[in-house]
């Protein structure tokens, strides 16, 4: 049963495996002018001796047909020796080359067999010799097709040595016995090498897919390392790749770059609010947006955060930078549909080109942050392109923080004062404290400067504790119906420790907890939203309040008003220049005091320089006012005689 299930399989295609009967196909088909080379000289060297001997059927007909047939094959062969065979149809030819080196074999033999009786014994051993030369000639060219030298074999060895059998010549029955016996180690050596063979392929193919595991494995690697899972654009790391590739491309190709930085206005306020699945949609969203705009040159890569960067390989005139730079604030500026909500975004751009910017891809990359950094202070939601105006307020900025940090903030620091003014009462109701800063080699700095530069180290901790130590000393000097107002940084707030300070410096100061108010900006309180409510909330469990200040200068969202316990709004001073002549600043500043009323909350109108201005705002309801024209910010020195010209509010107390 063993023997006849191989033999089976040993006449049979191995249909289970296309690479074996691809390979046998190929190999084979290398064979095939060789094959019908041998068969035709052999047919022709046999049909011309047997001229004369042979009728004309058997020399000339016979044979010259079977060379014809073996000629058509051979251009068969040639016709579609190039043509790719799928598996599908390189089974059935498999197949079909079985068959026909069947009906060769008996083709051929037969032809012999008829012609044997014919001529001499010389004539007689031909054929044989004939037989034999073919036989072997042929089945070497089918060893690739296991099948077809056996059947070939078969059926050769089996009629020839029969019929010599049957002649009953001793000498040809020693033929036929020898004929048989080369035919069985003929059968050996072709399942010995057709296994080799198939051994070999198998080999093959097993070598080629670990090399394209291998080869997937690396790519898949290359990818998880260069590509951004998120936005599927490129990373920081191949963003920078390819600024070092071009970096070091461009001195000698004498061209140059652009690297462009973006940063998404809002997005963290997107997180906040709609949370972090949403946020991750609206991130998803920029980046398909970038890629629409990505052309020939033009590349896009996520930086981390909301942070993108864009590679213009080949430096564009500023005009087309600015141009390209607005479309892609343009295009980020679209609203964004998240979980059924509308968010609203916009983007920023800062470009640098090298190596006019920056000589090394760190400086360039730089310079380009620089442009961006510039653009968020004022020109948000547009491109901004390096220049060296920024260069020199970058140079400003780490002369700043250098003094700053080895300033003697004690002696340094100092404080001026704002009142806030309730026209119901005619009073002066509170004091805002502003800080002040005068270095020996800087002079005065603005408070904007110094503040926004310490907010960039945690030097703002040691500034914010020694104003907010000197304020609270001269508040404890004031009236009683007076409250102390004290601007905070979002660090002052960004950990609950942090928090917890400052409330422990109010309690140990001897200021009643509710004469001190702290105002924090929109954009201190959208940094963190959830630890800002935190830290608010345990300000004011401490008995302290707390102002939302500059309202309308950021994100003004309502749901920051309504989720955090805020006391206060202020609006912004921005708001006042126009208000007695623009009927929209107006009308903002009306919905905001009608908001205010009804959340119960208390409202300020900052910055009101004017009575006019004073005027407008008054009809539309506000109470409290703060600005030039109720009195300046002064040192502490200067607010008890402020006080005592306010309605004999001077009676400060003197400790
Ligand atoms: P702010 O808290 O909104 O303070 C009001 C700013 O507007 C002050 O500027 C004040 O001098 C100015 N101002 C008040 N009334 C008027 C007016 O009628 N017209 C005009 N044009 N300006 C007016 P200042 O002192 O330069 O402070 C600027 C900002 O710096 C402050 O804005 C505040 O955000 C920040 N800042 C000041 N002191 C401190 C501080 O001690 N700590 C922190 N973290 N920030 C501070
Ligand atoms: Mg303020
Ligand atoms: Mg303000």
């Amino acid at each position: 049963m063993v023997r006849l299930a191989r033999l089976r399989e040993a006449l049979s295609v191995a249909e289970g495996d296309p690479e074996l009967v691809r390979s046998q196909l190929q190999a084979f088909g290398r064979q095939i002018p060789l094959l019908y080379f041998i068969l035709i000289v052999n047919t022709m060297a046999v049909a011309v001796t047997h001229l004369g001997s042979a009728p004309a059927w058997l020399s000339i007909y016979f044979p010259g047909a079977l060379c014809a047939l073996c000629v058509i094959r051979c251009v068969r062969w040639w016709r579609i020796r190039h043509r790719p065979l799928t598996h599908d149809k390189a089974v059935p030819e498999l197949r079909k080359l079985i068959w026909l080196a069947g009906i060769f074999a008996v083709a051929f033999s037969s032809w012999s067999l008829l012609l044997f009786p014919y001529g001499s014994a010389y004539e007689q051993a031909q054929v044989a010799f004939y037989m034999a030369t073919t036989l072997v000639g042929c089945v070497f060219c089918l060893m690739h097709l296991r099948a077809a030298a056996l059947l070939l074999l078969s059926i050769v060895i089996l009629s020839f040595s029969t019929y010599l059998v049957s002649t009953r010549s001793p000498v040809f029955i020693a033929m036929a016995i020898d004929m048989t016996l080369v035919g069985v180690a003929l059968a050996f050596i072709i399942e010995l090498y057709y296994r080799t063979f198939a051994g070999v392929v198998h080999a093959q193919r097993e070598l080629q897919v670990s090399q394209e595991k291998t080869q997937r494995l690396s790519d898949d690697n290359f990818r998880l390392a260069s590509i951004d899972s998120l936005t599927d654009l490129p990373n920081r790391r191949s963003f920078f790749a390819s600024l070092r590739a071009l970096s070091e491309q461009t001195p000698a190709a004498g061209g140059g770059f652009n690297v462009g930085l973006i940063d998404l206005d809002g997005f963290k306020q997107v997180n906040d609010i709609y949370g972090h699945a949403s946020g991750d949609l609206v991130l998803q969203e920029v980046g398909m947006r970038l890629l629409a705009l990505a052309e020939p040159g033009i590349f896009f890569a996520r930086l981390g955060g909301d942070e993108f960067g864009v590679l213009a390989q080949h430096k564009l005139p500023n005009e087309t930078l600015v141009e390209l730079g607005e479309r892609i604030c343009e295009t980020l500026g679209q609203p964004y549909r998240v979980a059924g909500n509308v968010a609203e975004l916009t983007g920023t751009i800062g470009w640098a080109a090298f190596p006019e910017a920056g000589t090394t891809v760190q400086q360039v990359f730089e310079r380009a942050d620089a442009a961006l950094y510039v653009g968020k202070e004022g020109r948000r939601g547009t491109p901004v392109i390096f220049s060296t105006e920024h260069e020199t307020r970058i140079r400003r900025s780490s002369l700043v923080a250098q003094e700053l940090r080895h300033a003697d903030l004690e002696s340094e620091l100092f404080l001026e004062f704002q009142p806030i003014y309730d026209v119901l009462t005619q009073r002066t109701i509170g004091m805002e404290a502003l800080g002040r800063w005068h270095n020996a080699r800087l002079g005065a700095v603005r408070p904007e400067e110094f503040i926004r530069i310490a907010e960039r180290t945690d030097l703002i901790l040691r500034v914010t504790e020694v104003l907010l130590r000197k304020a609270l000393d001269e508040a404890s000097r004031w009236p009683s119906d007076l409250y102390l107002s004290f601007n905070l940084s979002a660090i002052d707030i960004s950990t609950s420790p942090r928090a917890r300070r400052l409330v422990d410096i109010v309690l140990g100061s001897g200021v009643p907890a509710h004469h001190v108010n702290f105002e924090i900006t929109e954009t201190a309180v959208t940094r963190d939203f959830e630890q800002a409510h935190c830290s608010l909330t345990m300000i004011k469990q401490a008995g302290c309040r707390v102002s939302l200040d500059d309202f309308g200068t950021g994100y003004s969202s309502l749901s920051y008003v309504h989720r955090l316990p805020f006391d206060t709004i202020k609006i912004d001073r921005s708001f006042m220049t126009d208000v007695d002549s623009n009927s929209a600043s107006k009308k903002i500043v009306k919905s905001v005091l009608d908001l205010c009323r009804n959340l119960g909350l208390e409202c300020i109108v900052e910055g009101l320089e004017t009575s006019s201005q004073a005027d407008v705002v008054k009809a539309l309801g506000a109470r409290a006012l703060q600005g030039y024209l109720f009195g300046r910010p002064m040192r502490a020195s200067a607010v008890p005689a402020y006080l005592q010209t306010m309605l004999g509010q001077g009676d400060v107390v003197e400790t």
